[in-house]
Order: structure tokens, then sequence, then C-alpha cells
């Protein structure tokens, strides 16, 4: 396993925050993406829900490059 993965789990957090950990990680977060790639009928926009840029939802969209997900970090 990747160190990182080992380093998720002999952290402190409780087991659900590992458990999301490992999901982030592992690219299995139920992003549109995601759902898309899965085959799920969830139409044809795949823009994020929580801004209004009209860009593809995806983890590292989520985490890194949204901005009203930006807004929440920086509270
Ligand atoms: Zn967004």
């Amino acid at each position: 396993a990747h160190v990182t993965f080992k380093w998720l789990w002999k952290t402190k957090c409780t087991p659900k925050i590992k458990v999301f950990g490992w999901f982030l990680l592992s690219d299995r977060l139920n992003t549109r993406n995601m759902l898309k790639r899965r085959h799920y009928n969830i139409g044809t926009n795949l823009d994020c829900l929580l801004c209004e840029l009209h860009i593809e939802e995806t983890v590292e969209h989520l985490f890194f490059h949204c901005t009203f997900s930006k807004e929440c970090w920086c509270l």
C-alpha cells in the first residue's frame, strides 16, 4: 500500500474520517464524475452543484478548486 494510506490508518482520527479519507485517496467518492463513470443515469450535466462555474464535479475540483469549498475551508 502507498505510504499515504499507512499514514491515514495510523492517524488518531475517528474511523469515520479515516474511511472518508480512504474514499478520497482511492477516488471512490460519489462525485458526478464518478457516477457517470459508473454509468449511473444522472443526465448530461456533470457540473459542480456547489458553485456556478460550470466545471465538471471531480474530487480535485471539490477539494481544491471549487469556490464554494474554498469559502468553507476559510471559515
Ligand atoms: Zn464547484
